[in-house]
């Protein structure tokens, strides 16, 4: 195990293995779904302020996301998961080893950090709006069974048909035969640069940091002092500044400082929130949450009556209404009633129906009835 959790550090020691960026992209993949339960738990509570958030889910997280984000690339040049985990964002080709006394730390530049964001949250987002486009174009899961889709493509367009549809026509044909290929080649260049990182072949985890020019690494000491160290000059500069200042700047920056400590307190709220819902996931799937429950047990469906031109219901509960003899190899149809399964089958089989109510039943639907 020793080898493969050093498959990925590949001789230095802040290079992060695969399997920590790994375990951050999941991070990520996880915190819209719980922050979506999240929001639609209190969305029941006060519909009237969150239940236009959840109907806009995506937009919401994605500037939820972008708020997260700047602050902790500005701040710790790493995005939330990956200060999470530990790890930080530095420039490729900034010196592995750096010598003693110089800033180890090379701050992302502010291009850095907005095309780091583009690809944190944009692309994220895009990805999610097309794979919904491409949903809706092909006809979902549900017109495939039914069969919407192949009517749509049978039926020729109608003669009269202006331009302008025609055009938009064709571009949902074109997107819905090509969009399956540019997600195949997405996926696959992302897993290409995993294998690549894992063998030590690429510095860079993702194509997308490759485009921004940037390497993960894991965070140093030194990389913790430092950040201890600026946020001190900064409250000591802010302070300085605010001697004498109006109550208005005071009150701006006492705002500006607590929403700061805010984000830094997300980094421990929303793994919680992750940890919540796997629970309650897993509360939801399992028997506990079924015992204790008072919950009444409903009432059984109604009987249906038997048809007037069927066969008579026997009164003796044991008599096969069939043969009118003791049952053998007591056999159940839907309808509820109990035959000999020879009678039933034979019956079944010829009439496809119950011969007491005339419902329609199927050979496959007979049941048979355990009984001592
Ligand atoms: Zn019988």
């Amino acid at each position: 195990m020793e080898y493969l959790s050093n498959l990925g550090a590949g001789g230095s020691a802040s290079r992060p293995s695969l399997f920590e960026l790994v375990a951050q992209d999941q991070m990520r993949d996880l915190l819209q779904p719980a922050v979506r339960y999240v929001m639609s738990v209190y969305a029941q509570r006060y519909p009237r302020h969150l239940l236009r958030l959840v109907n806009k889910h995506d937009e919401f997280f994605a500037a939820l996301m972008l708020v997260v984000e700047l602050h902790y690339l500005r701040n710790w040049d790493a995005s939330f998961a990956e200060n999470f985990y530990g790890l930080k964002r530095s420039p490729a080709g900034a010196p592995r080893r750096v010598r003693k006394g110089a800033s180890s730390t090379q701050r992302l530049s502010s291009t850095q950090i907005w095309s780091s964001l583009l690809v944190l949250v944009g692309l994220p987002y895009a990805k999610t709006k097309l794979d919904e486009a491409y949903e809706q174009v092909s006809g979902g899961a549900g017109s495939r069974i039914f069969g919407d889709i192949f009517a749509e493509q049978n039926t020729p367009p109608p003669a009269d048909e202006p331009p302008s549809a025609r055009i938009r026509r064709r571009g949902k044909a074109a997107f819905r035969m090509l969009y399956p290929y540019f997600n195949a080649v997405f996926q696959g260049a992302v897993f290409a640069y995993q294998i690549g990182y894992m063998y030590g072949k690429t510095d860079y985890y993702s194509p997308w940091l490759h485009l921004c020019g940037l390497q993960t690494r894991r965070m140093s000491m030194k990389d913790y002092a430092d950040q201890e160290d600026r946020q001190r000059l900064a409250k000591k500069a802010a302070s300085t500044a605010l001697q004498g200042a109006s109550q208005l700047r005071i009150m701006r920056h006492m705002l500006a400082m607590w929403l700061s400590k805010g984000f830094d307190y997300l980094k421990h709220a929303l793994p919680m929130a992750v940890f919540f819902f796997k629970f309650l996931e897993w509360w939801y799937s399992s028997d506990y949450s079924n015992q204790g429950s008072t919950k009444p047990i409903p009432p059984p469906p109604d009987l249906i009556p038997p048809n007037p031109a069927g066969l008579a219901v026997p009164a003796d509960p044991t008599v096969c209404p069939i043969c009118t003899s003791p049952r053998t190899n007591p056999t159940m149809i839907p309808s509820g009633y109990v035959f000999c399964y020879p009678c039933i089958f034979k019956y079944v089989d010829e009439a496809g129906k119950c011969p007491i109510t005339w419902a329609d039943t199927r050979t496959d639907e007979l049941r048979k009835i355990y009984s001592m």
